[in-house]
């Protein structure tokens, strides 16, 4: 019926036919890059529906990314003539949020619980080792943190932590008292979400029962991405034997999550569990033109143990790859902003332009670059717009009126705007709590004095928003909020407050277009969840009608038990604790796409620029110790690469500011590793650094005006350290490159008066081997001085001075 009717499977090639169609069996699609996998995927799950083998309740789709899944809804919709809203399509994390909402009280959650995103976790994580009394220095709370997510993608909970030394006793004693903690505030964090459901299926036989029996058809796009907890959990729905078909699709050349605890050996174990008849290979690439396809099959080629393939294309060999290389960070996103606009100016809409960087520190320039020219532009992860401080204090407020008990939400703001509410105050309210074990809202009567009447008309104001609040819209209730809390009159008032005033109507403006999206509409109709699995879905008939009813109810994720659903308020909070925000650009403008290649994976773009391609960046510092680490930096190349349809641009920056350093960059091996025919160079290959950067570095010490006047005005101030932690974290890690110890302005305050005999920063000295350079550092005094200089050529170096032979130039 549904196959010759609406050409479902018109242009699948032979494979990708065979793969889409296979019956109700365990399959394997191991394929390279844009052959198609996701495709497949998608058109299967249209197929299935289609042909009544499955009902949009009966199927499970794992996608990676929100966007991702973002994406196959849209696909979907458009091959079906109904509303793919309610199927539980989702990233893991989603699905599990999904599958918790509904079975709340049987995995021992509060009903209106919140998630902690990872900045939050980390507060979470401090306030534990406070408590405590152990040193931050030694449990450094972001790095506690890890080891809590480690342990927990690991399935562990702290008693199955193995206690091998003394400083892993003490983690799991602060893992432990986390998850008191947790409890006690009713929030969970990421990690927990995915090992929580996994536990309660697990523990929990009639509804491992239940949702075996429901999902008839499990699908898993990038599948060599699964860690092992996501496998484990794949499994309790789906396990081998239970018949069900499973669909894993995954290519190992793009596994790029090592670092989180990926195992690219689950696709082996995947065919051998269950049974895999056979594995299915497209390598017919439909994305991209030849020179991109070649520059991308030829860096991979390099990589040891991989399970072989090839792409190949019958698009021809397109426009060859341009290679860019410039003085800065600066003029890069200047040449990248120059570049898109005439890409754009071409007819390319903005949102086929995507900039891709290694890490979330680079986008600051490029946005600044991008912000100043007045061009749209949309950020994926990075700090998020759910990620900037007003709008947390903001959703610290909503989280209260949800939960009055979660502690972080209460000490973010429950002195902001101030009212007058102190350390001291709060300390003994911790204590207070910390003996009652009940939360701080709880425990606001137990401190006495001036604190505790201020903690208690804190507490009166949360009542009364909450009163206030009852039966409001959404959009409503933040209104409500903003003016009752204070948040919005603060702001008012701030001289820097209007940029956060527009965020925070920008949050009214996210909600609204939440609850249009989520089908928060009055003929929503609630479904429990219970009634739909017993049911298996919708009834073939209602599909065939087009007319299932209000699946977008079910997106509500009803309760189990009681059949109510969750509030468009706790709906729209997990959605802020889930989803990257893109508020840059409005919803629905035109905007280039900036994100981090990790961010990038399984997505397509006419034209992608790939950019800081240097040593230490990119490949990432932290991965040049070992082989492994390398070949998960270029298979993440290979990624970036093969995002591109018609164009890729690659450029590199002879010198760039990060984490407060510049950086001397070596243009990235990557570059030497891709064939030369199917490249371009825009600029004069193989300048290399020193040609034009380090003369006008000396000239602008010689004028007095510093890198200031050199790189542009702002751009010290751009890289304050405010900004740094907020972004980056106070632990951030440095790069590769020439290390610059000092920060910019350290530099230029040491500038005066920095000097060692007759030699002075930033003035030309002499080495007998290096030649001429540019003194930029001098740190230290009598046989332990240092010097570092800029030889150009020869690169930036550190000299001990006492063996060191310098002598300045005048
Ligand atoms: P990745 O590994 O990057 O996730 P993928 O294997 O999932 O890639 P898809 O995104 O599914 O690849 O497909 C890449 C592009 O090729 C898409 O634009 C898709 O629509 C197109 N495509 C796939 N198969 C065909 C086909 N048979 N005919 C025409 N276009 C196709
Ligand atoms: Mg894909």
């Amino acid at each position: 019926r549904g196959e010759a009717q609406n050409g479902l499977l018109k242009g699948l090639n032979p494979e990708q036919l065979a793969a889409v169609t296979l019956g109700q069996e365990p399959a394997l699609i191991l394929a390279g890059a844009g052959s198609g996998k996701t495709r497949v995927l998608t058109t299967r799950i249209a197929w299935l529906l289609n042909q009544g083998l499955a009902t949009p309740g009966g199927i499970m789709a794992v996608t990676f990314t929100n966007k991702a899944s973002k994406e196959m809804l849209t696909r979907l919709s458009a091959m079906l003539p109904y509303n793919v809203r309610g199927m539980w399509i989702g990233t893991f994390h989603g699905l599990c949020n999904r599958f918790l909402r509904a079975h709340w009280k049987l995995a021992g959650l509060p009903q209106g619980f919140q998630i902690l995103d990872a900045s939050d976790t980390v507060s979470a994580v401090k306030r534990v080792i406070k408590a405590m009394n152990l040193d931050e220095e030694r449990f450094v709370p972001k790095q506690v943190s890890w080891f809590i997510a480690g342990a927990k993608e690991d399935g562990l909970r702290p008693k199955d932590i193995d206690l091998r030394d003394e400083q892993t006793r003490k983690l799991a004693d602060i893992y432990q008292a986390y998850e008191d903690q947790c409890k006690r505030e009713g929030v969970v964090d990421f990690a927990e979400l995915m090992l929580r459901a996994y536990e309660l299926l697990r523990d929990n036989a009639a509804l491992r029962e239940h949702y075996q029996h429901r999902f008839q058809y499990l699908l898993v796009d990038e599948f060599q991405d699964t860690n092992k907890l996501q496998y484990a959990w794949l499994k309790m729905f789906a396990p081998p034997g239970r018949g069900q078909g499973v669909f894993a699709v995954g290519d190992d050349d793009q596994s790029i999550y090592a670092f989180r605890g990926a195992r690219v050996g689950n696709m082996s174990d995947f065919e051998r569990e269950y049974r895999v008849h056979r594995v299915v290979k497209l390598e017919q690439n439909y994305r991209s033109y030849g020179h991109i396809l070649d520059a991308a099959n030829e860096l991979i080629s390099r990589n040891s143990h991989r399970l072989g393939k090839n792409l190949r294309t019958d698009m021809g060999p397109g426009e060859p790859v341009r290679v860019n290389e410039a003085a800065s960070d600066f003029n890069e996103a200047q040449w990248l902003l120059e570049e898109a606009q005439a890409l754009h100016r071409q007819g390319l809409a903005r949102s086929e332009i995507a900039i891709l960087y290694r890490s979330n520190a680079q986008s600051r320039v490029i946005e600044s670059a991008l912000f100043n020219a007045g061009i749209p532009y949309r950020v994926y992860g990075g700090l998020r717009f759910f990620e900037r401080a007003e709008v947390k204090h903001a959703l610290a407020y909503l989280r209260l009126i949800e939960n009055a008990n979660d502690d972080t939400s209460f000490l973010r703001v429950v002195n902001f705007p101030a009212r007058g509410i102190g350390a001291r105050t709060l300390e003994l309210l911790q204590d207070a709590a910390r003996q009652s074990g009940r939360s701080l809202y709880q425990s606001v009567a137990a401190v006495p004095g001036k604190g505790g009447s201020n903690l208690a008309a804190f507490v009166n104001l949360v009542e009364s928003m909450r009163n206030l609040t009852q039966g409001l819209t959404l959009r409503e209730i933040i209104e409500q909020m903003l003016a009752t809390s204070g948040l919005a009159d603060f702001y008012r008032t701030d001289k820097d407050g209007a940029e956060r005033l527009e965020n925070l109507d920008e949050l009214v403006n996210a909600a609204e277009a939440f609850v249009t999206q989520e089908g928060f509409g009055k003929d929503a109709v609630a479904l429990p969840v219970d009634e739909l699995g017993a049911a298996g879905g919708f009834t073939p008939g209602q599909i065939a009608a087009g007319d299932p009813p209000a699946i977008a109810a079910v997106t509500l994720t009803p309760d189990a038990e009681t059949g109510e659903i969750v509030s468009p308020l706790a709906a729209f909070l997990t959605h802020a604790s889930l989803e990257a925000g893109d508020n840059q650009a409005q919803a629905g403008q035109d905007a280039i796409q900036l994100m981090t290649v990790h961010s990038a994976k399984g997505l397509e773009f006419d034209a992608v620029f790939i950019t800081g391609l240097e040593e230490g960046l990119f490949p990432h510092e932290n991965s040049l110790s070992d082989g492994d680490g390398l070949e998960e930096e270029r298979r993440l190349m290979y990624v970036a690469i093969t995002r591109a349809r018609q164009r890729l641009y690659l450029s590199f920056s002879q010198t760039r500011m990060l984490h407060g350093q510049t950086r001397y960059n070596v243009k990235s091996r990557f570059l030497d590793e891709l064939p030369e025919a199917s490249l371009k160079w825009l600029t004069p290959r193989n300048q290399g650094f020193g040609s034009g950067f380090a003369r006008e570095y000396q000239q602008a010490w010689e004028r007095g005006s510093g890198l200031k006047s050199m790189v542009g005005a702002g751009r010290v101030e751009r890289q304050a350290p405010a900004w740094q932690q907020e972004r980056e974290g106070k632990d951030a890690p440095s790069f590769g490159g020439a290390p610059v110890p000092k920060t910019m302005k350290q530099a230029a305050a040491a500038k005066v008066g920095d000097e060692h005999g007759g030699l002075r920063v930033g003035k030309p000295v002499f080495h007998n081997k290096f030649g001429e350079g540019v003194l930029l550092t001098l740190e230290g005094s009598g046989p332990d001085a240092r010097a570092q200089v800029n030889f150009g050529r020869h690169g930036t170096k550190w000299l001990a001075l006492a063996v060191a032979k310098l002598t300045p130039i005048d």
